[in-house]
């Protein structure tokens, strides 16, 4: 098939990860091209972290009136204009987007408006041209919602996307799920007044982490008025005029509830449409498999970000990174990942934010495991700001000292993350956070504390 255009690194995906790998490949003095069918920024900017961010934005508001309450401020009515609302959000994501354009313009990387199709080694078919480029890097997501939902008719299963298009908040609505992104749709439309029950199989939310995060995060929610069925999973459904009526088995009795609506979130990285076998790789798992310098097995082919990571996994900054390690490495250098310090966060209230090894994955490695809290509420800001569930966790090598898990549940847990990442990454020790003078009054300050907690001589702690 004869060639449209050749580029040295051909960029399937405008989202967080394809942008972040076509920039850095173009500073790099490649001849750069993004292949996109739909709009610029992707998942996070046009339907997921921007999004939902501005709305977590507004509804942490409420939560801070309502907790203002307590400080002695009084209000009456708490409403959220939604037309204004989502006029305002969506003039934000067009912002985004423009900025992302001038962005490759500013690279001249080329914008080839269209859906990619993997063809003979080293070609690309967008709607009828041929594209080739010395190496791909596939950076498409995972956009499709995929609703297949043990004991509900699939038609009355929604994604999130149905929050940014319904023009009316929902009575009462069932989440399916323990995830992080599960837990912020909860709160926001438990916080806007909706009647919200989360259902998960597992014993906790957020069940792969560590006991101390999942059974508070748990308890704080449900403190907040989200219904948290834990151990429970939906028997059947039954759609009426009052609505979606559910039957749970929860844990060894069964609840009947009826809800406007279902949520789940289940994306499909839609491997079927990519021509993966045509490129030599295989197209029948749920993800593309790729090492630590983000190859896919086929020379010359790299993967990044959701199509590469199964649906709790998903995050951002993991694609972004990916798509600078992708780059980097399609550019000649040599770089890898460091999935040491990938941040796994809630931006719930709490926020949740946990980077590293828990204590049980920490042993499974060998480590000679200690392990030291500073609950929040011994913190002098956590007092001030009322983080009855609030910790910090610090779980650390024993013997060398070496910090390799950071959990932290609390107000600005989000932020905090930063200073968990650069301490793994660095390899830091538990004298070195012992050391470090963080101000005061500062939640960080407990990230001190509990590091003398593993330690065995904390100062505030009783
Ligand atoms: C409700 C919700 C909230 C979230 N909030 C956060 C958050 O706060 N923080 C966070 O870190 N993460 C968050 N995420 C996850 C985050 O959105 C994703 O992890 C991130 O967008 C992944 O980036 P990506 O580049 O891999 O894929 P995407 O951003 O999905 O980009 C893929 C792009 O590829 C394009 N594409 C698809 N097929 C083709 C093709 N064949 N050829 C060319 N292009 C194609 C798509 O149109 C899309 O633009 C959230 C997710 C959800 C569901």
């Amino acid at each position: 098939m004869p060639v449209d255009k050749h580029f040295d690194v051909l960029v399937l995906g405008g989202g967080a990860g394809g942008v972040a790998a076509a920039v850095r490949a173009a500073q790099l003095g490649g001849h750069v091209a993004v292949v996109e069918p739909r709009y610029l920024g992707g998942f996070c900017v046009n339907r997921g972290c921007i999004p939902f961010g501005y709305t977590l934005a507004a509804t942490r508001i409420l939560g801070d009136l309502l907790f203002g309450k307590d400080l002695g401020i009084h209000y009456s009515g708490r409403a959220l204009d939604s037309a204004t609302h989502a006029r305002k959000r969506a003039e934000l994501i067009s912002f985004l987007r423009q900025g992302i354009a001038t962005l490759l313009k500013k690279h001249n990387i080329e914008l080839i408006p269209g859906r990619g199709r993997l063809g003979e080694p080293g070609k690309v078919d967008v709607r009828g041209e041929v594209f080739s480029g010395s190496k791909i890097i596939l950076a498409t997501g995972a956009g499709r919602f995929k609703p297949e939902t043990a004991g509900i008719d699939a038609k009355n299963v929604s994604s999130s996307d149905i929050l940014l298009t319904i023009q009316e908040q929902p009575g009462s609505c069932l989440l399916l799920g323990d995830n992080p992104k599960i837990i912020e749709i909860a709160q926001i439309l438990q916080r806007l007044g909706s009647h919200v029950w989360v259902a998960t199989e597992e014993k906790a939310l957020l069940h792969d982490e560590s006991k101390a995060i999942r059974t508070r995060i748990t308890k704080a929610l449900r403190k907040n008025g989200i219904n948290v069925l834990t151990r429970s999973r939906v028997l059947s459904s039954d759609r009426s005029s009052k609505g979606l009526q559910c039957i749970l088995k929860v844990k060894d009795r069964e609840e009947r509830i009826t809800v406007d609506r279902v949520i789940r979130l289940q994306r499909d990285a839609g491997l079927a449409e990519l021509g993966l076998e045509a490129a030599g790789l295989k197209g029948d798992k749920d993800v593309v498999e790729v090492n630590e310098r983000m190859e896919t097995g086929v020379d010359g082919i790299y993967a990044i970000g959701d199509l590469t990571t199964p649906e709790d996994r998903r995050y951002s900054h993991l694609a972004s990174a990916g798509g600078i390690v992708a780059a980097e490495n399609a550019m000649g250098l040599e770089t890898c990942i460091d999935h040491r310090t990938v941040s796994r966060v809630a931006f719930t209230q709490p926020q949740v934010a946990c980077v590293g090894l828990t204590e049980p994955e920490a042993r499974k490695r060998g480590y000679d495991v200690i392990t030291g809290t500073a609950p929040l509420t011994l913190n002098p800001f956590g007092m001030l700001t009322a983080q009855s569930e609030g910790i910090v966790e610090v779980v650390a090598d024993k013997q060398k000292g070496e910090i390799v898990g950071i959990h932290i549940l609390g107000e600005t847990a989000g932020e905090m993350a930063a200073q968990a990442v650069l301490t793994i990454q660095l390899e830091a020790t538990l004298e070195d956070l012992n050391k470090t003078t963080f101000p005061h009054p500062t939640l960080s300050e407990s990230l001190a504390e509990a590091a003398r907690d593993c330690l065995g001589r904390p100062i505030y702690l009783p």
